[in-house]
């Protein structure tokens, strides 16, 4: 045992009186915390081992079980915090880097909550949702700057290929390895029935995923796992990622443990393998490198889908999404640095990159500003929480969203932030076939479309209060934000004035 594990993060909170020993917690923790103590007859845990995922707590028949944060502290320190000290004895252990995953739980500024929306009152009179119609639907892709019609009115202008959305929401790249084959065909399903995307991430897409082709991005990432003809023909668009929001700069790492049967035949690697997808793509050094690979893509695809560049959020993201527009690309994804992950060195996660609300507003005030706006569809992501964020991001100039976290909480997650320990309870960031069950795509693809449902009524009545009945109105459109508690400078980037101007 280390001194680490003598430290316990959480409490087991059992209410003996309730507890029945039905032994429902044990079979439930793949953490193996609770044990039934026969000499004793009573349930009995090893806290050490507690991740506070709730499974036991939900699950047990009598709620006789409470998770909490452990009351034992060591000496209050404003410089050197428990969490710190845990982490220099858990280092002092294993001699690793620490590893952690979904997005940065940091107290950092949440700008979208920092941002209002405004509202019609006495002239510019609002529009009821329930009774006007609204319009969500919203097309990612280049868009021409000039359209031309024939004499019968159709259009004489070729447009560049698009995604049409229901809503301006898609689900963010997820590989097939970092969660549960039920958690992707719960995506899947989910996206096919909405009428959105989902995306495949860096893991390859499993052959039973096929015949939601058509609404399934693919990805290109450094690693090229899974990449071959008919993956690249199999999706309705192309993403290339050059970063992802949780960890910049660094390539990803799926430990062997979690390449076994179809992950391994789906990412085209041996089993036990770990798949380590290098920092940099080693052909892309420059904006006319990853031209090549643009263009590359699209003659693959016979130029009919959009090609999409995931970029994270850093501190030059302007210029760089300057540089991508120039390349080809169709989209331009950002993540911002609270993007989660299903596993990421510590330090990067919680130290490197910037929030998505300023990434995107100084990206689509230089593109306006140079003219290049309409070459590319901008989606953001990087903890999108509600609906409300996702119309303060259109307002501030997105096309459209991209959704993880929130995605795999409606799936179930508590997010006790250990998926990359591949023992998630909730049966999604893992691929132990016991765990895998305990997630069942019926149930999960529902439970997302409801999700997003919810979000469009949401998104409907938040428009309608603005006397704007749609989607592309919106857009870019930032008189219909004010921002409160911001110096100046944030709302110089933002672009948006404070409250009560
Ligand atoms: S890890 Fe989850 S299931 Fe196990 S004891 Fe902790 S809260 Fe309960
Ligand atoms: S997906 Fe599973 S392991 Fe990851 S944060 Fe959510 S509950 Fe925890």
């Amino acid at each position: 045992m280390g001194v680490n594990d003598m430290i316990s993060t959480f409490e087991v909170v059992r209410n003996e009186q309730r507890c029945i020993q039905c032994r429902v917690c044990e079979t439930q923790c793949a953490n193996l915390v609770h044990y039934y103590h026969p000499d004793t007859g009573l349930m009995m845990s090893d806290e050490s081992k507690c991740v506070n995922c709730q499974r036991c707590v939900a699950l047990c028949p009598t709620r006789a079980l409470k998770i909490m944060k452990n009351r034992c502290r060591m000496r209050e320190n404003a410089n050197w915090s428990q969490d710190t000290i845990l982490e220099i004895y858990k280092q002092a252990d294993s001699g690793a880097v620490l590893l952690s995953s979904m997005g940065n739980p940091n107290p950092l500024p949440v700008y979208w909550d920092r941002i209002l929306i405004n509202a019609s009152q006495v002239t510019n009179p609002p529009i009821d949702p329930l009774r006007e119609p609204m319009e969500t639907r919203v097309y990612l892709g280049r868009k021409p700057e000039q359209i031309s019609r024939k004499e019968d009115g159709s259009l004489d202008t070729k447009l560049a290929p698009q995604l049409q959305l229901s809503l301006p929401v898609m689900f963010s790249a997820m590989s097939y390895g970092s969660i549960s084959y039920n958690a992707h065909a719960s995506l899947a399903r989910a996206a096919t029935e909405l009428g959105i995307y989902y995306n495949t991430g860096e893991g390859g897409l499993h052959q039973d995923f096929y015949r939601y082709g058509a609404h399934t991005i693919i990805q290109v990432a450094s690693g090229r796992f899974g990449v071959h003809k008919d993956y690249l023909e199999a999706g309705a668009a192309v993403e290339i990622k050059m970063g992802q929001g949780a960890k910049p700069g660094i390539g990803g790492h799926l430990p062997g443990t979690k390449i076994v049967g179809d992950v391994s035949r789906t990412r085209m690697i041996p089993e036990g393998t770990d798949a380590i997808s290098p920092a940099p793509h080693h052909d892309i050094y420059s904006i006319e490198d990853l031209r090549q690979l643009v263009y590359s893509l699209k003659e693959a695809t016979e130029y009919k889908k959009p090609i999409i560049v995931k970029v994270a959020a850093v501190h030059n993201i302007a210029a760089i999404a300057s540089g991508i527009a120039r390349s080809g690309a169709d989209i331009i994804a950002i993540d911002g640095f609270r993007g989660g992950t299903g596993a990421a060195p510590t330090r990067i996660r919680d130290n490197v990159g910037i929030p998505i609300e300023l990434a995107l507003a100084a990206v689509d005030t230089r593109l306006r500003e140079e003219g290049i706006r309409n070459r590319v569809s901008l989606v953001v992501g990087g903890s999108i929480r509600s609906a409300s964020d996702v119309v303060k991001a259109i307002a501030l100039g997105a096309d459209a969203c991209y959704v993880a976290t929130a995605a795999v909480l409606a799936l179930g997650c508590h997010l006790c932030r250990t998926c990359q320990t591949g023992k998630c309870n909730w049966g999604i960031a893992t691929q132990r076939p016991d765990l895998v069950k305990r997630l069942n795509p019926d149930v999960g693809s529902e439970r997302l479309v409801n999700l997003m449902n919810a979000w469009k009524h949401e998104i409907k009545e938040l428009l309608g209060g603005m006397g704007i009945n749609s989607i592309e109105a919106l857009r870019g459109n930032r008189l219909m934000l004010r921002g409160v508690g911001m110096t100046e400078k944030e709302l110089e980037i933002l672009g948006i004035a404070h409250a009560g101007e």
